[in-house]
């Protein structure tokens, strides 16, 4: 584990390696406690490096090493210094070319951090990026270094069977003391973050693909043994995803085999490397009885996430970390669109919406905001954010919107064939787009350069007697840590004028802004559009789609509002009327619960939510998204300061109350009807009618202190949906009820043995609204299932509880932090990585009201201040502070 060196890395002092590595030879003689790894490096001198002697200075992360050798013979000591993080040859030979042979020794078992190379339930395995790979042995451990890896695996044949690595599989064979071997070939050159080996006793499920040019392709996934029967669907999605890359973007797989090892313990979602994607398990096992519906469109977004990497990533890789959106915000725009076309991408989009306003816009608006291309870090690790990867993907999908799809296509097109097999920019991505289609992209690029979500605010005004509509848009860049004068923004979009009968109307002439293809440019500070020849008022749906990532408001009536909200012809304009209205009635009435008032419970709001559910016109998955109210989380964030999460609670239950009694009985027959199922499939439309019956369950559970239905619902769940579901309105609404003991009791004994539903049991109960779920929270940690040494265990019971759970976490005595601190500190000793990624659960302490935001201080206060931090969390703790 590194210490803290305090040192900042900045975009403005890249500059290329004097050495590169073209060949890379791995031979790992693995052990669980002495592993030995012999690197032969095939060094070279770049073209127009620096004189002969520059020394050769490779990265290390706490290694040990053994050996060094020169073409084969000892390096004297006194022509080397060595440390665990850093190995520097003072004068290497003077030949442009030479071999040096690197011989380290590590101990698998005993990594915690779970990067580099370590043990997860008797399987080795590796994790790389960003920096994973100095752990294993001293390199040039940055991602322009280029190399094509050979690797030889030696392993105990008893305990490890199978050995995998990158690329095409080579020799196998015997070695004395029961021992073997099998050697791996990836003849792609790759940086050393694709690195991936993994070596275990695992069960394999095997298919195979013929690409679209007959090149076939052996696939397989590797599981815990007994698990097999739950990869079918992750099966399907790979091939789906394979088929889809070479449909829409015209790429096809380039290797012999693919292969995806599922692991237990994995510190993100997967890992792309090159050939051999390594999974947390959550994101390829499942089946009806053990997967929610959630849980399945996860899996397909993550299998195709990490197999278009092959492309975007991995054959065109990126120059350097702060290019990391270069890949991330790509291959998520990518994956995107792939779950667009596989659903119903209305309702993909607003769920993607959801979660961009929840997790980035929170990251773009407190103390740990930066630009989709970050200019400076400290720890790489804490650059893995919603603003790198969501907001990243919304920049490519705003690409898309101003040079047109055809267009796009063709850029990305030049830019496959431009920059194959080398290690790229964002500019250089970009200027594929610009020579394409001949556009200045300049002040586009500021959404890569600039932190902050941009405001837009717009007012129309209609004469009947000019048939004018004349609209004003005004944009601005709120200030962020470190960029307090911004510049103003290319926003693309997107619109429409709804006429009196829900139709988009048209206009004979348009001055003002650049209008084409329904999207308004804007890209002064302020616009003044004028539409000719409307012939009735129309009512505005701005940002239709949400082509821009903005916070919009618009100066508009509440009766047009609620209008858009029933006869936008666009889906997304739609639900984003309604969303509108429920946020700003949820606000005001947080405000008067605050204030001592009654809550606002508006009647025309709550009719219009028992119209949006009758509606057969609207698929259920779409219904069940309006249905959902506004989170705690998504009230907060929109109130912006002095925020009290009971007052939100309160406020959001009683609307939820309100709407249940008025729509009784509707909901009743409806969730009746939603309840009848054929066979259980995991289908986008079957899941629609699954969310939409069990968002229905919640709020006739609102009614009433009758825990009967719900635990009749979840006796008779057949699927872990329903089950889940059951279970979380039973938490949720009837705490302490003895039938939710009941059901409690009865899902921990039924899955105690299976981890990834265990996890939903701890979730369940940690997002269990009220400030008395704090105390069974802290029995959870105590509980003999919980460990803070499995990353996926620890966030269902601490992560849940830090990120949605407003009034338990947010509690006013400060207990919830206190806590919170407790186990941050002890994961800090372990896994720094994941420690800081929980921390940032305190980004927005400064919107609370002042009692909260008072003892939130202090608890980051003392975690800045315990001794023996790592850099990770050190680095989040001081910003978030700053
Ligand atoms: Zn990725």
């Amino acid at each position: 584990m590194r210490s803290d060196t305090g040192q900042v890395f900045k975009l403005e002092d890249y500059r290329p390696c004097d050495y590169l590595i073209p060949e890379t030879d791995l031979t790992f003689r693995l052990d669980p406690d002495r592993t030995i790894v012999v690197a032969q490096l095939s060094i070279e001198r770049r073209d127009g490096a620096r004189a002969a002697k520059t020394p050769l200075v490779l990265d290390g992360d706490g290694l040990e090493l053994v050996s060094l050798e020169i073409d084969g013979a000892p390096v004297s000591g006194d022509d080397y210094t060595v440390s665990p993080d850093r190995l520097s040859l003072h004068a290497p030979p003077a030949a442009r070319s030479f071999t040096l042979t690197v011989t380290t020794r590590l101990a698998p078992a005993g990594n915690e951090a779970l990067m580099g190379l370590y043990r997860s339930n008797g399987v080795y395995c590796t994790q790389c990026e960003a920096e994973g790979f100095r752990r294993i042995t001293y390199f040039l451990d940055r991602p322009d270094i280029l190399s094509v890896y050979t690797v030889r695996i030696e392993a105990d044949r008893g305990s490890a069977p199978l050995l995998l690595s990158n690329g095409n599989p080579g020799e196998t064979g015997p070695l004395p003391d029961g021992r073997h071997f099998a050697v791996w070939h990836d003849p792609f050159p790759k940086p050393s973050y694709l690195f991936a080996l993994v070596a275990g006793d695992l069960a394999v499920v095997k298919d195979r693909f013929v690409t679209r040019s007959g090149r076939p392709v052996e696939l397989g996934i590797y599981v815990e043994h007994g698990k097999q029967g739950r990869t079918a669907y992750a099966m399907d999605a790979l091939k789906r995803s394979m088929i889809w890359d070479e449909t829409v973007f015209g790429r096809e797989y380039d290797l012999d085999v693919f292969n995806i090892v599922a692991v237990s313990d994995f510190n993100m979602g997967a890992m792309e490397n090159k050939g051999l994607n390594i999974f947390n398990d959550k994101y390829v096992l499942a089946d009806e009885d053990t997967a929610t519906d959630a849980d399945f469109a996860n899996i397909e977004a993550i299998i195709a996430h990490e197999y278009f990497h092959n492309w975007t990533g991995n054959r065109i890789t990126c120059r350097d970390w702060f290019q990391l959106c270069l890949k991330e915000g790509l291959t998520v725009y990518r994956d995107h669109e792939f779950s667009a076309d596989q659903r119903s991408r209305a309702v993909k989009r607003i769920a993607e919406v959801r979660l961009l306003k929840g997790h980035q816009f929170p990251e773009d608006q407190g103390p740990l905001a930066h630009p989709v291309r970050p200019r400076r870090y400290r720890e790489i690790n804490n650059f893995y954010t919603a603003t790198v990867y969501e907001k990243g993907s919304e920049v490519v999908r705003m690409i898309r919107t101003v040079v047109g799809a055809e267009t796009f296509r063709q850029g990305m097109d030049l830019y496959f064939e431009r920059h194959d097999g080398e290690a790229a920019t964002v500019e250089d991505f970009v200027r594929a787009f610009e020579d394409v289609s001949g556009q200045d992209l300049s002040q586009f690029f500021l959404w890569y350069q600039q932190a902050g979500t941009p405001n837009v605010t717009a007012k129309a005004s209609y004469s009947a007697a000019d048939k004018e509509l004349v609209l004003e848009i005004e944009q601005s860049v709120p200030p962020t840590p470190g960029e307090s004068r911004k510049r103003l923004m290319h926003i693309p979009l997107a619109f429409g004028l709804v006429g009196p009968d829900g139709a988009d109307m048209g206009w004979d002439h348009v001055e003002g802004a650049t209008v084409k293809d329904g999207v308004i440019h804007l890209r002064k500070r302020k616009h003044r559009l004028r539409f000719g020849g409307i012939a009735k008022r129309p009512r505005l749906s701005l940002n239709r789609g949400f082509s821009a990532p903005v916070t919009l408001s618009v100066e508009e009536k509440r009766a047009d509002r609620l209008f858009l909200a029933r006869h936008d012809g666009d889906l997304y304009g739609r639900w984003q009327a309604l969303n509108t209205l429920l946020v700003d009635t949820l606000i005001r009435s947080a405000r008067h619960i605050r204030g001592g008032r009654d809550a606002v419970l508006p009647e025309d709001l709550v009719a219009l939510c028992g119209d949006i559910a009758a509606d057969d016109a609207l698929e259920p998955a779409y219904r069940a998204l309006a249905l959902t109210l506004p989170s705690e989380a998504d009230i907060a964030r929109e109130m912006g300061s002095n925020i009290d999460p009971d007052a939100i609670l309160a406020a959001r239950t009683l609307l939820v109350q309100a709407i249940a009694h008025a729509h009784g009985a509707d909901f009743e027959a409806l969730h009746a009807e939603m309840s009848q199922a054929g066979p259980f499939s995991p289908d986008a439309e079957s899941a629609g009618r699954r969310a939409l019956k069990n968002v229905l369950l919640d709020y006739l559970a609102a009614r009433g202190a009758d825990a009967a239905p719900a635990a009749q619902h979840y006796a008779g769940a057949t699927n872990m949906t329903d089950r889940a579901a059951a279970l979380a309105v039973l938490v949720n609404r009837h705490a302490g009820s003895a039938e939710t003991m009941q059901a409690l009791a009865d899902f921990e004994r039924s899955y105690r043995d299976d981890p990834l539903v265990l996890d939903k049991w701890f979730q369940i109960q940690a997002a269990a609204p009220g400030p008395e779920t704090l105390e069974a929270v802290r029995a959870l940690a105590a509980h003999p299932a919980f460990s803070v040494a499995n990353p996926n265990r620890l966030r269902a019971l601490v992560g849940t509880f830090s990120s949605a759970n407003q009034t338990g976490f947010h509690r006013a005595d400060g207990e919830g932090y206190r806590f919170f601190g407790d186990i941050i500190l002890a994961v800090d000793r372990k896994n720094p990585q994941v420690a800081a990624r929980l921390a940032t659960a305190l980004r927005s302490w400064r919107s609370l009201e002042p009692e909260r935001k008072a003892v939130a201080r202090e608890a980051l206060l003392r975690l800045a201040s315990a001794d023996g931090l790592s850099v990770d969390l050190r680095d989040i703790v001081e910003r978030t502070l700053a």
